[in-house]
């Protein structure tokens, strides 16, 4: 029963060296990660500015009893191109919904989806199906969208966004600022928000390239009744940056790494309890 490959065992030892032959069985084990219950929902929470009030952002982890634990960034994107992703949202979906329904505390969470699953027909229904399972209101849902796969059919996903919208969740554009077609979606998609990547955020203070840019998104966002999340914010100067530029909500590792819930669940009642 020895099937321990030479890509797992070298792995441990030479990350670099292994992640060439790695592809492959990081491939095959995903396709076993759900049966395995291999996946864990982390969040992370978003500040909102103006009211202080916090909501979570869901994010994917996966222990592989093979390969250790594997960041999202190595395989969402062998999802896409395998086609498992429109399992593993499903997966997410169902799972933060069941987080929320069982929380008293959680009143909003984000998601992050691929277009690959925004494109299923009846995407709209099943996630409304699942909101009336679980008693959840749309108007406490975002749906994050990343843009590398946005615009496979416009026509298709202005429509889907609309009727999304109309049904009340909300809809965000991911890593805004990182792709070169960032502001024809927001031209063309109806979004509510866009949340400006973290690497305009790491080296931002006021005499830099990153301060310019993000101002005037900012003010571009205003103009257009959209709103902004900066990405990020590891220190106070970055926050108090921010804050001075009327961004939206704040996101980062000062605020609090992604964790758990039980461990978000701890935090929160530390701080209610002050
Ligand atoms: P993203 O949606 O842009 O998520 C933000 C990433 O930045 C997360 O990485 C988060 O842990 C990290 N981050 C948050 N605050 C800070 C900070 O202050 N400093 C730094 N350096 N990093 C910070 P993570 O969790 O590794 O996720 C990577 C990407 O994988 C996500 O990027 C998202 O595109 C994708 N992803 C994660 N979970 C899911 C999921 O459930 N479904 C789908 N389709 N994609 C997911
Ligand atoms: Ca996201
Ligand atoms: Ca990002
Ligand atoms: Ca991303």
């Amino acid at each position: 029963k020895k099937q321990k490959g030479n890509t797992i065992s070298v792995f441990n030892e030479h990350r670099q060296t292994a992640e060439i032959g790695l592809k492959p069985s990081v491939e095959n084990e995903l396709f076993k990660a759900i049966e395995r219950e291999e996946f864990k929902l982390f969040f992370q929470p978003i500040v909102h500015v103006e009211t202080g009030k916090v909501h979570y952002e869901a994010l994917l982890r996966w222990f592989s009893a093979k390969l250790g634990s594997v960041p999202p960034d190595a395989f969402i994107v062998v999802a896409e191109n395998n086609g498992y992703i429109k399992e593993i949202d499903a997966w997410v979906i169902e799972n933060v919904c069941k987080t929320v329904a069982t929380s008293n505390w959680i009143t909003k969470v984000s998601i992050n989806l691929s277009t690959k699953t925004l494109e299923l027909t009846n995407f709209e229904q099943t996630l409304l199906t699942i909101c009336q399972k679980y008693e959840i209101h749309p108007n406490q849902i975002e749906l994050e969208l990343t843009e590398h796969s946005l615009l496979d059919d416009e026509k298709v996903l202005i429509n889907k966004l609309c009727s999304l919208r109309k049904a009340g969740f909300q809809v965000a554009i991911d890593d805004f600022g990182m792709r070169h077609a960032s502001f024809n979606y927001l031209r063309v998609l109806p979004v509510d928000k866009i949340k400006i990547d973290k690497a305009f955020i790491e080296d931002i203070h006021q005499d830099s390239k990153e301060y310019v840019i993000v101002t005037s998104i900012l003010s571009l966002a205003q103009k257009l009744g959209v709103k902004v999340t900066a990405e990020g914010i590891e220190t106070d100067e970055q926050a108090k940056l921010m804050m001075a530029v009327s961004c939206n909500e704040l996101q980062g590792y000062l605020f609090s790494k992604p964790v758990p819930v039980d461990v978000l669940m701890k935090m929160e009642q530390h701080t209610t309890d002050k």
